[in-house]
């Protein structure tokens, strides 16, 4: 077991707000080394080993402490009982939008992009570092708390379509897997479109005011969010980069050295 620093983990929780994280995963090695690790990160954490139990906790929220509602599930798919896909799809068919991260041994797109169409926020591929799962429920969770935007069914810009509540967007009739960085910033732009964006606007509204990064971290998000999007990245048609002051318009504007970002050209 590992020992805990308790003034640590209550610090943590205190800045976690105690978010509550359910736990699905058949194997004990990988669910104890999962819980261990959202627990040292302040989340009260819950596990199940089997689908079964899963929806018995989904079902009963009188089997949680408080009866509060759980904030992230993290999910294996391949299960005893009852799959993965399917406790996604019965959670989504009833209305359910908690941020649900698929866990799966599979690493075909395919399985990727169903993980995603049943409703699924993220996906993370066996064998992952616990580090890389940390940083993704963070990421969920952060999303669904700074997420202030009218959540419609779909937003369509040319030809790209977002559909907010599926996490899933497609260009060109093709579906593109984004990060949930990269779908928060797609989904931003499109809910604004002809704005242009300083760094520092796109890093409050998207990673929070309380990141510590670098504003170079938008300039990297925003190269692959092109490579996603674009058909030539390197002669963007949609992400525009716009120099001097933030009401230059889109069109007029060169492409080289950047001061804001601008997410459409008409
Ligand atoms: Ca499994």
């Amino acid at each position: 077991m590992v020992s805990l620093d308790v003034s640590q983990t209550a610090a943590n929780s205190e800045l976690t707000q105690t978010n509550r994280i359910l736990v699905v995963e058949d194997e004990d090695l990988i669910r104890d080394m999962i819980v261990i690790a959202l627990e040292e990160e302040g989340y009260e954490v819950i596990s199940a080993s089997d689908g079964r139990a899963a929806l018995n906790i989904l079902q009963n929220p009188k089997l949680l402490s408080n009866e509060l509602p759980l904030d992230l599930i993290v999910l294996d798919l391949m299960l005893p009982q009852v799959n993965g896909l399917d406790i996604c799809r019965l959670l989504r068919y009833e209305g359910d939008t908690v941020p649900i991260l698929i866990l799966s041994a599979k690493a075909s797109e395919t399985d990727r992009v169903l993980g995603l169409e049943v409703g699924a926020d993220d996906y993370l591929t066996k064998p992952f570092s616990v580090r890389e799962l940390v940083a993704r429920c963070r990421a969920l969770l952060r999303r669904q708390r700074y997420s202030s935007l009218p959540q419609t069914p779909i937003q369509q810009f040319r030809d790209i379509n977002l559909y907010p509540q599926e996490c899933r967007v497609t260009v060109r009739g093709q579906e593109v897997n984004l990060s949930p960085k990269e779908f928060r910033l797609l989904e931003l732009f499109m809910s604004y479109p002809r704005r242009v964006w300083s760094r520092e606007q796109l890093i409050e509204r998207v990673w929070g005011p309380d990141f510590l990064g670098d504003t170079k971290t938008v300039d990297v998000h925003i190269r692959w969010l092109r490579e996603k999007l674009e058909r030539d990245p390197s002669q963007p048609e949609y992400l525009i980069t716009v120099r001097g002051s933030a009401t230059a318009s889109a069109k007029a504007a060169p492409r080289s050295p950047t001061l804001a970002i601008a997410p459409w050209q008409y």
